[in-house]
């Protein structure tokens, strides 16, 4: 039987019109934040984003963005490779990022979304000759992907886009056609995430998030030549793996049927955070459980991220100064 797609989900919960966005050189409401049917980006994919997490510290009493500068770093390459000429600097553009969530007054957990695209109504295949825009939108956020238990995914049929098609290592707009048709797909057919294969059959990423296999009490991920993005919560977790455990990680090609037979299997990315994955194509992952590497490494990650590991203080920008903030939402 055919599901019906029809149905319409909600849009992104939080993510009102009049929450405070950036486009245009100014903070605009984000119903103002619009662009004409004809735009390039639009039409062609031609762009590219971030997603940006900040986490909110009750004890704190204060909002933490998560690895800002490491965000704006890979934003800047991904407009590099597309040609995009951003009109600020690097330090603007943290500055921007955290005028937007500050402006909004979040006092929440929340996603932070800068975008850049070639904007000029033109339907030319030129990423040269043609203007960029950028814009920042922000809001309230949660869980990505998550089941008590842990994740259930399959292996898409939707081989992962290869690195000499578009590149990988840039988070490009279009590219996320690629991800929607595995994820789509996965959900429609009962499943919380996909993972994909390299067009050679060997393990890349999930639709949106990096991917990792424990071993014999080793930490196994594709590496950066395997078609992946070069994912930062990827990096937090290697770090914390080899420091506060003593792991051994080995960024090496994974075959098909590795994934099988991993005792403990996650995802990391902004969105999903750390998320155990307890079955692949219907088959237990060990004994169905999340692993307890996998859980002491979402544990530490979920401390590190409110600012509450002294030791990752620098993953951690204020969004407030201390004095100024008064609450609101
Ligand atoms: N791969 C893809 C395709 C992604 O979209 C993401 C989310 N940005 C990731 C991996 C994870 O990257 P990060 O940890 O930097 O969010």
């Amino acid at each position: 039987m055919v599901t019906d797609t029809r149905q319409t989900r909600p849009p992104t919960p939080g993510l009102t019109d009049d929450s405070v966005a950036y486009f245009k050189g100014r903070l605009c409401p984000l119903r103002d934040a619009t662009v004409n049917v004809a735009t390039h980006g639009l039409n062609y994919g031609t762009g590219c984003f971030e997603g940006i997490r900040a986490y909110w510290s009750p004890d704190d009493e204060q909002l933490y963005v998560l690895k800002l500068r490491e965000h704006v770093d890979r934003f800047f390459r991904s407009c590099a490779v597309l040609r995009i000429a951003l009109p600020l600097t690097r330090d603007e553009l943290c500055e921007v990022i955290l005028a937007v969530a500050r402006e909004n007054r979040y006092r929440s957990d929340i996603y932070i979304r800068p975008i850049a695209f070639k904007s000029s109504p033109s339907i030319k295949l030129t990423l040269s000759t043609i203007e960029d825009s950028f814009a920042v939108f922000a809001f309230p956020f949660g869980h990505y992907a998550h089941r008590e238990g842990g994740l259930h995914v399959c292996l898409s049929p939707w081989r992962r886009i290869d690195d000499t098609a578009i590149p990988t290592r840039a988070k490009v707009s279009g590219s996320y056609v690629n991800a929607a048709l595995a994820s789509d797909d996965a959900h429609l057919n009962g499943y919380d995430e996909a993972l994909m294969l390299s067009a050679n059959g060997t393990l890349s990423e999930a639709s949106s998030a990096n991917v990792f296999l424990v071993r014999g009490g080793e930490i196994i991920t594709p590496p950066l030549s395997d078609n992946i993005l070069e994912g930062i919560t990827r990096d937090a977790v290697i770090e914390l793996a080899r420091r506060e455990l003593g792991l051994l990680v080995q960024e090496r090609t994974v075959g098909r049927t590795e994934i099988y037979l991993a005792d403990e299997l996650f995802l990391t990315g902004t969105g999903v955070q750390i998320e155990p994955v307890t079955s692949v194509d219907q088959r237990l992952v060990a004994t169905g459980q999340p692993g307890p590497i996998t859980m002491a490494l979402a544990s530490m990650y979920g401390a590190a991220v409110r600012r509450a590991m002294p030791a990752y203080a620098s993953w951690c920008t204020p969004v407030y100064a201390q004095r100024e903030f008064t609450g609101a939402h």
